[in-house]
Order: C-alpha cells, then sequence, then structure tokens
C-alpha cells in the first residue's frame, strides 16, 4: 500500500541515526551522536517532530492536555501556575513522538499527497511546519506558567 511505504519511508528519513551525521547543524544532540532529551535506545528515537502534536491548550484545555491520554504524560502542581488547580499537563517524561508507533499513528490520518510532501521536507522545513504552532503555545505557556519557570511539552 502506498500510504504504508510513504510513512515508512518518512520514519526511516527521520530516525535519529539517519539524520545526525547530515545535519550537525540542526541539533546540538546531533554533535553529541546522542539523542539526550529521551531515554529511548538511539537507534530506535525518531527525530520527526522535537514539538508534540498531540498537546492541546486553549480555551477548553486551559491546563494543557494530551489529545491522546498517553499515560506518560503528568500533571505539573506549583503554587505559582495561574490556573484554577495551580497545575498544567507535564509532557517532560513522554516520548510517544519520539517512538515509531507515535509518529506513525500521526502520520496515518494524512494523505497520500500529505505524506509525499512530508516525506520531501528537510528537517529544518518539518521544524517549520510546526514552529508557528509552537510559537503559539509558548504565548499561551507564558500566560499560564510565567516566562521563567521552564515546562517543555
Ligand atoms: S508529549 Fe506525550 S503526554 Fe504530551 S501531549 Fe504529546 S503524547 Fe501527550
Amino acid at each position: 500500500m502506498v500510504r504504508e511505504k510513504l510513512i515508512q519511508e518518512i520514519i526511516g528519513k527521520n530516525k535519529f541515526l539517519a539524520r545526525f551525521k547530515t545535519y550537525l547543524d540542526f541539533c546540538p544532540n546531533y554533535q553529541e551522536g546522542n539523542p539526550n532529551c529521551h531515554n529511548l535506545p538511539t537507534e530506535q528515537h525518531v527525530c520527526f517532530s522535537c514539538y508534540c502534536p498531540h498537546y492541546r491548550l486553549d480555551q477548553e484545555h486551559p491546563e494543557g492536555d494530551c489529545e491522546i491520554n498517553s499515560p506518560k504524560g503528568k500533571w505539573f502542581y506549583n503554587p505559582n501556575i495561574i490556573s484554577e488547580n495551580r497545575r498544567i499537563w507535564d509532557c517532560s517524561d513522554c516520548d510517544f513522538m519520539h517512538t515509531e508507533q507515535g509518529v506513525r499513528e500521526f502520520l496515518k490520518s494524512k494523505t497520500e499527497i500529505e505524506l509525499q510532501e512530508i516525506l520531501e521536507m528537510s528537517p529544518e522545513e518539518l521544524r517549520n511546519n510546526y514552529y508557528q504552532e509552537r510559537l503559539n503555545l509558548d504565548f499561551m505557556l507564558d500566560r499560564v506558567i510565567g516566562k521563567n519557570q521552564n515546562q517543555n511539552p
């Protein structure tokens, strides 16, 4: 099936081991030759997206939320957090979007044309594709937890 083949090619192209020698300037972890951001075995680590597309933070989810209810996420509580329950959804222990399964499940709703476009994207283009969403998210997070508290969903 063409879509399955495209998904497999996207995953293969964006594995840490497939990328790191070619794009040394893209990520400090590439220069170190080790995907330090999560504890996944190096050969299993997929760098498709640094930013999780499943994170929700909007008027309906003012404390953040995971749209797929990953068991690796958790609530982070702090009295300084400006939300009703003084908490925000914390993804720092979740590696789902760096696994083959996570990327596959994210891509399976894409059309064949979309998958073809994604396959042709460089790491920079992939990052830019999600960057605007990330900027919006950062803006909202700043309002909830303050600029000096470092959360990384
Ligand atoms: S990083 Fe994990 S817990 Fe956080 S939104 Fe994404 S899938 Fe859910």
